[in-house]
């Protein structure tokens, strides 16, 4: 059985290691924009959004992984003048989904900055891939809520990531699917599985961040050697993106 890694950062890994994944089972992944310290130009993230739609999916083909791209502008990295990136964007291709974008502290910039991507998504109609932080995690994720109701996101295009026990119920309730990462310091197998059996698995979907920082690479294969779950590890991923 082949699973989807539904969030990783395929720029901090090595061949050897994406080759790694797909011989163990992860046969596709979304890479997701992600800018390791504070950008000083928007063509630092006009740029990353070209290697990740032109030159990821070609190491991920030679490593027998099937990497599909995410563009956008995460809230740990906002470059002045980002208005330009989300211009180039919208007259650019070759990617499925704005992402990673969310709120990290909650600041007015950030706020304005997540509300301008979810409405280029949402008149692109593609989905998005909206990260809550570690810290006030809950918080966050209220006013995160709170941008997605005021310009009347569609619920189906949006994917709510890193959640925790205590906020995935939130998260499903207001329609939106859920994403369950699996990392130290996020969730481990065992509480993934967990919300799993709680919350159902109709809009559950799992990945393992893995990129940058100390990971599980086969965070997703081992969720779903523990609980077989298809739909978790795979099928909500294809069916939300469209992969
Ligand atoms: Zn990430």
């Amino acid at each position: 059985m082949a699973v989807v890694d539904s969030h990783i950062h395929s720029e901090g890994r090595s061949v050897e290691d994406l080759r790694f994944m797909a011989k163990n089972g992860i046969e596709k992944a979304v890479t997701c924009a992600f800018y390791p310290i504070e950008p000083r130009f928007p063509e630092t993230l006009i740029d990353l959004a070209r290697k990740l739609t032109e030159f990821e999916p070609m190491r991920g083909e030679s490593a027998g992984m099937k990497i599909y791209s995410a563009i956008g502008i995460h809230p740990r990295c906002i470059p002045p003048d980002w208005q330009k990136v989300l211009e180039f964007i919208e007259g650019y291709s070759g990617y499925i989904a704005i992402g990673e974008i969310g709120l990290e502290k909650g600041s007015d910039e950030e706020k304005e900055i997540l509300k301008a991507q979810i409405l280029l998504a949402k008149k692109l109609d593609i989905p998005v891939i909206i990260h809550t932080p570690k810290k006030n995690k809950e918080l966050i994720l209220e006013k995160t809520l709170e941008i997605l109701d005021t310009v009347s996101f569609p619920e189906d295009l949006a994917l709510i990531d890193h959640n925790s026990l205590k906020t995935v119920k939130t998260v499903l309730d207001k329609g939106y699917w859920a994403g369950i990462t699996v990392q130290p310091g996020k969730l481990s197998v065992e509480e993934a599985v967990k919300i799993v059996e709680e919350f159902g698995d109709e809009k559950l979907i799992a990945n393992s961040d893995t990129g940058f920082s100390e990971s599980d690479m086969l965070a997703v294969m081992k969720f779903f050697d523990a609980c077989k779950n298809e739909r978790v590890a795979k099928k909500n991923a294809d069916e939300f993106f469209g992969i």
